[in-house]
């Protein structure tokens, strides 16, 4: 399962940077996921709850931001925002669309840790 080995690199990382830090548990990961990157959110985020079992980030949010898939269409000159990502065209023109801006993200943006042992209930 894609999601699940996703999952798992990013509660290794966050894992490892809280432990570098000194703090015992981690909060929140923010991430990035583009349209392109055929990562399933609702996927990501139960395999993130299953894999953080037992890990520093146990409990933890994660936060999921989407990138949508925009490409530079050569006749508009202009960044466009695809609709679809089965269908490389500009929405305006119709030129095809090879080149894309954004969309292929999967980046972990931020991790927030905490010192305490003790849950923030
Ligand atoms: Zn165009």
């Amino acid at each position: 399962m894609h999601e699940l080995s996703i999952a798992q690199s990013l509660i290794a990382l966050a894992c490892e940077t809280a432990q570098r830090e000194g703090a015992v548990r981690v909060i929140r990961l923010s991430v990035r996921v583009g349209a392109l990157s055929g990562v399933v959110k609702e996927s990501l985020l139960l395999s993130f709850n299953l894999a953080a079992e037992d890990t520093a980030c146990a409990g933890a949010v994660l936060a999921i931001e989407d990138v949508p898939l925009t490409v530079m269409c050569p006749h508009c000159q202009a960044q466009q925002t695809l609709p679809s990502i089965y269908q490389f065209s500009c929405p305006t023109c119709g030129t095809p669309t090879p080149e894309v801006l954004t969309g292929r993200e999967l980046d972990l943006v931020s991790i927030e840790v905490a010192e305490a042992a003790e849950a923030p209930h």
